[in-house]
Order: structure tokens, then C-alpha cells, then sequence
């Protein structure tokens, strides 16, 4: 019935309105790296990678960074 086209790349969002995350933006918080619930909870995988983040580097980094904590 209806079709709408939205460029994500206009006025709007190029003058700093930005309403979408960049890519990467938290890749790393620190807040990725704690473990939860007494250690019995970590996050994983490429996004909480400290480098690397976002490409297959980082998934390995993040799984190197995981076996020490829970070898702890
Ligand atoms: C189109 C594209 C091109 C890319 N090109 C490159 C590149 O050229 N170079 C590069 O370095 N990186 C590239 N990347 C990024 C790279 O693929 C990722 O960074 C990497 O694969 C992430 O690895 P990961 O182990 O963190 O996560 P993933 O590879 O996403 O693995 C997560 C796994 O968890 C599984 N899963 C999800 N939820 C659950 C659940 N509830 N229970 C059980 N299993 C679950 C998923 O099925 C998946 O197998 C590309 C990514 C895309 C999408």
C-alpha cells in the first residue's frame, strides 16, 4: 500500500543527530570484561574483544581473555 525510503546518510544525521550507534562504539567497556553472579557469568565474543574488536582477531582475543577467567 505505502512505500518509504529513508537515506540514513541525510542532513539530519550527518549535522550529529545521530539516532544509530556506529559500529564498534562499546566495543571492550569495561563493563564486558567483570564477571557476573560470582564469576559464574562472563560476556564473550568479538564485540567485547579489547582489540581487535568487530573482526575475527577480536573473537580470538575475547576467547584467549576468557579461559584465563574462568581458569581462575
Ligand atoms: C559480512 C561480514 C563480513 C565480515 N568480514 C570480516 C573480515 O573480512 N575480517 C574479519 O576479521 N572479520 C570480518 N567479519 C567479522 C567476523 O566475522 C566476526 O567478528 C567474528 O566472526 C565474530 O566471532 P564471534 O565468535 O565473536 O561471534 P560469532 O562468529 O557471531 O559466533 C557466535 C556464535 O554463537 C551462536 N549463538 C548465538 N546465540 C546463541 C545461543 N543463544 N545459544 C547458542 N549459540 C548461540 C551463533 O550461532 C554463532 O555460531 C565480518 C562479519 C560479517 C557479518
Amino acid at each position: 500500500m505505502a512505500y518509504f525510503d529513508k537515506v540514513w546518510t541525510d542532513e539530519f544525521i550527518s549535522a550529529g543527530s545521530q539516532i544509530i550507534q556506529r559500529p564498534h562504539q562499546n566495543n571492550g567497556h569495561p563493563l564486558l570484561q567483570q564477571g557476573y553472579l560470582g564469576n559464574k557469568l562472563f560476556f564473550g565474543g568479538t564485540e567485547t574483544a579489547t582489540q581487535s574488536p568487530g573482526y575475527k582477531e577480536g573473537a580470538v582475543v575475547s576467547a584467549k581473555e576468557l579461559v584465563k577467567k574462568v581458569k581462575l
